[in-house]
């Protein structure tokens, strides 16, 4: 059976750079810390895979801002959100801005955050867009913190990110701005400084490198005016912010993948692009509903919404034929949540519930878009459908 991989959003195969990149690290066991040569061997690693990560971020000159590595994305999500939170020592500043679509990573520190007292405010995401008259109306001298995510990991909706940081930035100069770039790195164009992001997270296993492996860009700013505080004490690994012993195997993975992803980002993103244009045309012959966003989209993610089959269903027919795709995202898969991201498409709970993730990466072809057209068509005509209640 042939395999098709269409669920990049979740994660992606390794790249043989990453691959070969980490069998030859394995050979370097020492701590970068340590200060003899296994030790400064590890350091230097650390320090070129630093270089690429930030290169790739088009973070050339090294005055701009600095990258910590983190265990994952959620990881630098919650350091970004909690340590800008708690390294204001007067708390005038109590509003915090996000919106009502963001990861788990996001959303649940949220959550935390609303229970110690702070007042979250949630963007509503019609459609896939972000009024920013609404956010005019929210942002002002109080708000501490405004955390908005590039990309939407269900629906491929791409957020006006530069824009709404920038109004944000000319109300409040020092208003803490953060953007969970996960699904973005590598998938559009971009640098921190251009869409005026002070803290911005990354993750490896989004980009064909290895899982457990994650970074938070922090803009020179930041450390100047002391406003990212450490969430776990430890040894001061990371630049105070992340201590414990690096991951030195993942994270010259990282390095290595972002590298190769960089030097064909623009080839990359046209053929994704196009993949998606063409999977858009091929199962428009099927009766699905398109969850386009209204504004820009993500190359990479296509949502549909099945009619009455249960997106769990129908995600067993296509595995069965070698087909993966996601019924959502592969966190939210878990906890069985309702996606606020495909309510703001006006999709009711049952439809959500319908709903499938198809995400390309830059390995995918017209023939994998082909076969997943011929195995839906085969599903839709054989499933069950469900009654609405
Ligand atoms: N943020 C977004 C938008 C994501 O899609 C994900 C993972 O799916 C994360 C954060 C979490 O990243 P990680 O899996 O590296 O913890």
């Amino acid at each position: 059976m042939e395999k098709i991989y269409l669920d990049n959003s979740a994660t992606t195969a390794l790249c043989e750079e990453a691959k070969e990149a980490m069998i030859s690290a394995m050979e370097s066991f020492g701590n970068p810390s340590s200060l003899h040569y296994e030790g400064l061997k590890a350091n230097k690693l650390l320090c070129e895979s630093r270089q690429k990560v930030l290169s790739a971020l088009c973070v050339k000159d090294p005055k701009d801002g600095e990258l910590i590595f983190t265990s994952c994305g959620t990881e630098a999500d919650n350091i970004a959100v909690f340590g800008s939170v708690y390294a204001k020592k007067r708390r005038a500043a109590n509003r915090i801005i996000t919106t009502n679509s963001e990861h788990p990573a996001i959303e649940n520190a949220m959550k935390k955050l609303e229970e110690d007292g702070f007042e979250v405010i949630r963007l509503s995401t019609r459609d896939g867009v972000i009024d920013l008259e609404e956010f005019k109306n929210v942002m002002n001298d109080s708000v501490l913190l405004v955390s908005i995510m590039m990309v939407n990991n269900e629906t491929g909706a791409y957020y006006d990110v530069k824009r709404l940081f920038k109004y944000a930035k000319s109300v409040k100069p020092d208003v803490i701005t953060h953007c969970d770039a996960v699904q973005g790195f590598m998938k559009v164009k971009f640098s921190p400084k251009e869409i005026y992001a002070d803290l911005l997270t990354v993750s490896a296993h989004k980009i064909h490198g290895p899982k457990g492996v994650g970074a938070l860009y922090v803009s020179s700013d930041i450390l100047r005016k002391k406003q990212l505080v450490p969430i776990m004490q430890g040894g001061g690994q990371e630049h105070l912010f992340r201590s414990g012993t690096e991951n030195i195997i993942g994270i010259v993975g990282f390095g290595a993948a972002a590298e190769a992803s960089a030097v064909s980002l623009s080839e990359n993103i046209e053929k994704m692009d196009s993949l998606r244009k063409y999977a858009i045309q091929k199962l428009s012959s099927l009766d699905v509903r398109f969850n386009i966003p209204k504004g820009a989209a993500a190359p990479h993610i296509l949502n549909i919404t099945l009619p009455s089959i249960k997106s769990e269903t129908m995600l067993h027919h296509l595995s069965a034929d070698g087909i993966c795709v996601s019924s959502g995202s592969a966190c939210s898969s878990h906890s069985h949540h309702i996606s606020a991201s495909l309510h703001g498409f006006g999709l009711s709970d049952f439809d959500s519930d319908c709903s499938l993730r198809i995400s390309l990466s830059e390995y995918n072809t017209i023939d994998d878009i082909d076969c997943l057209e011929k195995s839906l068509k085969a599903g839709l005509d054989k499933l069950v459908r469900i009654r609405k209640k």
